[in-house]
């Protein structure tokens, strides 16, 4: 999609808005299976939500990662269309159920599907044990998450040295303990986290394998960075070091999946919006548009994410402020954003914000979320 279409579709529909095209989405997923041919891809949901999305995925042949048991039925909503001897081996081939604690409740709605699951301490192992007996398991590992945008090693994963008893007590508990996962964190592009948490993985599975567990899974989890901007370093290099590590380390029939989320969605959306408002402060031009960091922007404060913002109009560009519609004083998209000067009823354009975006917009201030558009533009007409 180019800015032109955007701003054609703006003019149709109205401001705020957000289109995403699923031309790129399975341009994505294509270029993830011939990177990763021996990876298995389990979309992370919690990136975005959008049914659509969730289908479009289903349809190109992905699985999915899903965080909680309204995220496990938006994808099984799929899977119910599946004749029923398919659909049991579908839950753990399309399904993990990759939030390392969960309610009691959740997990006695999950039961009746026998869903794969992680964990990562005893507490999580005994309610899983009580709840979800038929569950299979999944133990997380807590592994370096250097450089990554968004860090999750200090909430998620166990330590190495506890990791093959938490897999000996999840079989002496009678479940099946499949494998470990990890997650380097999001926005990965220090690729050593990669390469230390596979060491780390293998050492433990082998180790788990000598004390009689049988490891069938590996789940090398999210953080495949999205092209944001140059710097970001090409999805090739990490392949080159991912497949090169995979063969060297794990035996030929263990099965690898991964759980990228920001690299399917992110850019496959642009939102738009309009100039509402306009000041001068301290001399700078400020303008105010109608969205904000409650809504499709919500990624500046939750994602740590930062989106350029772009104009259609042409003219000298002046370092000026964006403020978002709501009545907080933290709703600010930008305070050195590049702009022409705009006049109310221009439009705005970001790129690249199809991940953790409008997935955790609100509606504060009683401004709904921005209008999602779905579209299918040819990948040609994207760089
Ligand atoms: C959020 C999350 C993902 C997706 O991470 P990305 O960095 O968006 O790829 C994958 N797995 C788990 C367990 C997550 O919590």
């Amino acid at each position: 999609m180019n800015p032109r279409q955007l701003q054609t579709l703006a003019r149709k529909h109205g401001t705020p808005l957000v289109v995403i095209d699923h031309a790129v989405i399975r341009r994505n997923y294509a270029a993830f299976r011939k990177h990763f041919p021996k990876v298995q891809a389990y979309y992370a949901v919690k990136a975005n939500a959008e049914p659509a999305i969730i289908r479009t995925l289903f349809q190109a042949g992905a699985s999915f990662d899903v965080a909680s048991l309204p995220e496990f039925m938006l994808v099984y909503e799929n899977i119910r269309k599946l004749p029923a001897r398919e659909r049991q081996q579908f839950i753990w081939d399309k399904i993990i159920y990759a939030n390392p604690t969960k309610p009691r409740q959740t997990l006695e709605a999950l039961n009746r599907y026998k869903p794969l699951v992680t964990f990562d301490n005893l507490t999580e192992l005994r309610k899983i044990r009580h709840y979800a007996p038929d569950a299979g398991v999944v133990l997380r590992l807590r592994v370096p998450n250097t450089g990554s945008v968004v860090e999750l090693s200090s909430k998620f994963g166990c330590e190495a040295s506890e990791a093959v008893d938490l897999l000996v007590a999840a079989a002496d508990l009678g479940l099946v303990a499949e494998g470990v996962s990890f997650h380097v964190g999001s926005q990965c592009c220090n690729f050593e986290n990669y390469v230390q948490s596979l060491n780390l993985a293998a050492a433990v599975m082998a180790e788990a394998r000598s004390r009689g567990q049988p490891m069938k899974i590996l789940d090398i989890g999210g953080g495949f960075p999205a092209p944001y901007h140059r710097d970001v370093p090409p999805i090739e290099l990490l392949a080159r070091k991912i497949n090169a590590e995979i063969d060297r380390l794990f035996p030929r029939d263990v099965e690898i999946i991964a759980e990228p989320g920001r690299y399917m969605v992110a850019n496959a959306a642009m939102s738009v919006a309009s100039v509402i408002g306009k000041a001068r402060r301290d001399g700078k031009p400020c303008y105010y548009i109608d969205d904000s960091v409650y809504h499709t922007f919500s990624g500046i404060i939750f994602d740590h994410c930062k989106y350029p913002l772009k104009a259609f109009r042409k003219g000298p560009q002046e370092i000026c402020a964006v403020f978002g519609q709501t009545c907080d004083g933290l709703d600010v998209l930008s305070l050195s954003e590049e702009l022409p000067e705009l006049e109310l009823d221009d439009l705005v354009y970001a790129e690249n914000i199809g991940a953790y975006s409008n997935a955790s917009a609100t509606w504060f201030n009683g401004f709904p979320p921005a209008r999602v558009l779905h579209v299918n533009v040819a990948p040609a007409a994207r760089r």
